[in-house]
């Protein structure tokens, strides 16, 4: 099972990026989207979101961050 907290900031961050890239007018800035979609799909999936300070990344790494 996944965590709901994790989907909730990938799903966050694919919304965002969605609106972005349909109410924008510069294809640069569609094309930097594009990109940035492209980069989500690749995303693991097993992302981990610190408790304290909200922090989202590789569980190893949540582990060793230091909160800021
Ligand atoms: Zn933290």
């Amino acid at each position: 099972m996944t965590d709901d907290t994790e989907l909730t900031a990938r799903e966050r961050l694919r919304i965002h990026l969605r609106e972005a890239h349909r109410t924008t007018d510069s294809p640069i800035v569609e094309a930097q989207l594009n990109a940035a979609l492209d980069a989500w799909n690749d995303m693991p999936t097993l992302l981990r979101e610190c408790p304290v300070c909200g922090k989202v990344g590789l569980p190893e790494r949540i582990r060793e961050h230091k909160c800021e």
